[in-house]
């Protein structure tokens, strides 16, 4: 039998498409999330409906963004479900979530099996929208959750994770088997909960600029900071900010990159200008 197919459909890798298959772990995702009517549900990448159909039960309405043209038209005429769907067949990396938050009047309760291939510029394109997102919950490789719940002095944390951390609150839920999917992955997979906070617990004045001083100390993360940050970051600065400068990026914890972020908000143009 050709695992690809399921259902009558054949899985697309350019996709990302690997189906769930085993109902204990969807019961256990749909258990988590514990959708609840009224609220603004959506989904990405819905596929074949193994979570829809289950979440679409305890709903009156949804919400789903499909990439692929097939599975969105078969979703439109699904018995049960599709007079409750709002379909989108469009990229989630370009959807707005800030203007269907605000159209439904309520920050959204986001979900999905992603597609692995595009998993963490999708998280990063999320981050974005946190202030219209209440919750998230997401299957990705095992490998992406465990940066993402990561804590300093480890070879897992890196920028994806301070920037989660940044944004949200981040919880393991499950891990999942390859053989929970048809066609399987490669990889282990793990189910994460990602709660944005609605009071930043390190607030920076220029979140681009926390952005920029992750990127360049772990593009280096051999390096100390001092070395890293050389161009952006005056020498004087760390012993200001009770930062060791001989730290690596993987020692550094998300409240001492907020506040080298916020440093450099403060003196950009004095070191433009010197
Ligand atoms: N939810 C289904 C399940 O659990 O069985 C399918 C999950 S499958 C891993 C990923 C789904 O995301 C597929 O249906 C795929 O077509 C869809 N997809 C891929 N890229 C996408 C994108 N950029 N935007 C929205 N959906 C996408």
């Amino acid at each position: 039998m050709n695992n690809r197919v399921h259902q009558g459909h054949f899985a697309r890798k350019r996709f990302g498409q690997n189906f769930l298959n085993d109902q204990y772990i969807i019961d256990s995702i749909v258990a988590a999330i514990h959708p609840q009517r009224g609220e603004a549900v959506v989904e990405i990448g819905p596929g074949l409906a193994a979570l829809t159909e289950p979440v679409g039960e305890r709903m009156d309405e949804l919400t789903v963004i499909e990439l692929d043209r097939d599975l969105a038209a078969r979703l439109q005429t699904h018995p049960f479900l599709g007079p409750k769907l709002t379909i989108f067949q469009q990229d989630a990396m370009t959807f707005d979530f800030a203007a269907l938050a605000a159209e439904r009047g309520q920050p959204l309760r986001v979900f999905g099996n992603l597609p692995y291939n595009i998993s963490t510029p999708l998280m990063f394109h999320l981050f974005s929208y946190t202030g219209s997102i209440k919750d998230m919950h997401f299957m990705l490789q095992k490998e992406v959750v465990n940066r993402l719940v990561a804590g300093p002095n480890s070879k897992a944390y890196g920028r994806l994770t301070v920037m989660a951390q940044y944004y949200c609150q981040v919880i393991p839920v499950l891990e999942v088997p390859p053989s929970a999917f048809t066609p399987p992955p490669k990889v282990d997979s793990a189910v994460v909960r990602l709660v944005p906070y609605t009071e930043l617990p390190h607030p920076v004045k220029d979140v681009r600029l926390l952005s920029r001083i992750t990127m360049e100390a772990f593009g280096q993360r051999r390096k100390t900071l001092r070395n890293s940050l050389s161009h952006m970051v005056a020498a004087g600065a760390f012993e200001e900010l009770g930062i060791d400068a001989s730290l690596r990026a993987e020692n550094v914890s998300v409240a001492q990159f907020c506040q080298l972020a916020n440093w450099l908000a403060d003196h950009q143009e004095s070191l433009k200008e010197s």
